[in-house]
């Protein structure tokens, strides 16, 4: 390894020894972009401390009331993590298990994930510990309310622009953004994305992070001279991303057989592939209930208690759901079930040996999902666009670019693996691609 990234990867091993998903997907990444690292100006510059670690950190409390009048208080936060190409852009997570570590996992993340785009976006994420399961609506909007509150004096349109995650979906971003306006007295629209379609949204935003992951597919598949059509495929999650999925693998002819939840995993034959089906995801998802053991039960299909989908043979395999739900013994799975795609869709879903093992079998070919999974914050940043623009483009205008989007990325992820002699490695290829390119922003810009 380069000595100057190993003196990097030293420091931050000691800085954050206590934040195990932001070193996990920090230290990765280093290991990825190693063959890359020949020009001199990096460590001129110091550029990989500078990328590694977030340009801002805020933390705040959001103190908030439930419906019996009990005060609760929750630790919220913001990290604006690199502005080389654009305005810091990423979502908000409402989930307990938000903290430091967490949300600079996925600031870093997607700072790659934004720059692979090719849209002027610089990258951030945020949100809080506070739990949604079992909340009423009321409380939620009031959480929403006092969210803002805080946060509104860090974002702006040319600043920082939020959008959802987990836990936050278009009915919270109409909350966020109905406090932003009241707070500051200005309809900026392109200060948060996400937002419906009536005060500003883009059409196929709610859709777009499942869209996309699933154009990256199809991208693969033609490379191999293969199509999706009669494909299976193993998903996990049931939430914003598993349902766009479900959606574009079944108009292109696909199946999705499995979805899953913190409770199980539920195997639908037949395919989560009808307007009833993809209702009742939304209605899952709203129920606040945290399981797909209703699913089960509603279409009559099988529900496995406390597993996870890999176990299930399929053409590809399609994390959607959270970081490190797929595990070593997973990974085994998947191998010898001979499946041959695997696309990440939600952030950093393997553990660190579970994707050394996938990326180092010759059977399955592998891509992040800083690569796959972007299709949701394309989809903001044609939102700010078209804000910008004061005009909505169609349905299908937007749905096409987003196809043309994530053929790009394949392409320049594939592009750069070549050049580096990985082969098919898109992994380190789409690493790659975005290194080269926030770099050179960055050297641009100067110290
Ligand atoms: N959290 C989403 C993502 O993974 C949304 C980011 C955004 O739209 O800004 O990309």
């Amino acid at each position: 390894m380069n000595e100057y990234a190993v003196r990097v990867a030293a420091n931050l091993r000691q800085r954050y020894a206590g934040e195990p998903e932001y070193l996990q997907s920090v230290l990765t990444w280093l290991e990825m972009i190693d063959p890359a690292l020949e020009d001199p100006r990096y460590e001129k510059l110091d550029l990989l401390t500078r990328m590694a670690e977030p340009e801002r950190m805020i933390s705040f409390l959001v103190p908030w009331v439930d419906d019996k009048g009990i005060a609760h208080t929750c630790h919220g936060y913001r990290v604006q993590f690199n502005s080389a190409i654009g305005p810091y852009k990423g979502g908000l997570r409402f989930h307990p298990s938000v903290n430091p570590s967490v949300v600079k996992f996925l600031g870093f993340e997607q700072t790659y994930k934004n720059a692979l785009t090719g849209l002027p976006i610089g990258g951030a994420s945020g949100g809080a510990d506070f739990d949604p399961r079992g909340k009423s609506r009321r409380e939620i909007m009031r959480f929403c309310q006092s969210f803002m509150t805080c946060l509104y004096r860090h974002i702006g349109a040319d600043t920082d622009v939020p959008a959802g995650d987990m836990g936050v979906a278009s009915r919270e971003i109409g909350w966020l953004y109905g406090q932003y306006k009241r707070l500051t007295g200005r309809a900026e629209s392109s200060a948060l994305t996400g937002k419906g379609l009536t005060y500003g949204g883009s059409r196929v935003r709610q859709a777009a992070a499942g869209f996309g992951t699933v154009y990256f597919l199809a991208r693969m598949l033609e490379d191999q001279g293969e199509t999706l059509e009669g494909k299976r495929l193993i998903v996990s999650g049931f939430g914003n991303m598993s349902w766009g999925v479900c959606r574009k693998a079944t108009e292109l002819g696909a199946k999705v057989v499995t979805l899953s939840g913190p409770d199980g995993y539920i195997y639908d034959p037949d395919g989560v592939s009808t307007p009833e089906k993809y209702q009742f995801m939304v209605d899952m998802r709203y129920s606040g209930e945290d399981r797909v053991s209703t699913y089960a039960e509603k279409f009559g299909v099988e529900f496995f208690p406390g597993k996870r989908p890999w176990e299930v043979p399929g053409d590809a395999v399609l994390p959607c759901a959270t970081q490190n739900e797929l595990d070593v013994d997973d990974a085994i799975h998947i191998i010898a079930n001979d499946v041959r795609y695997y696309v990440e869709g939600a952030n950093m879903p393997a553990t660190a040996e579970a994707l050394k093992l996938l990326r180092l079998s010759p059977k399955v070919l592998t891509v992040g999902s800083k690569a796959a999974g972007c299709g949701g914050v394309a989809v903001s940043a044609l939102e700010m666009a078209q804000n910008s623009i004061r005009y909505n483009w169609s349905r299908s205008e937007v749905d096409e670019k987003l196809r043309q989007i994530m053929g790009s990325i394949y392409d320049a992820s594939a592009a750069a693996a070549r050049e580096y002699g990985l082969g098919y490695d898109l992994i380190a290829g789409n690493d790659i691609a975005a290194f080269k390119k926030i770099s050179e922003a960055m050297i641009a810009q100067g110290l």
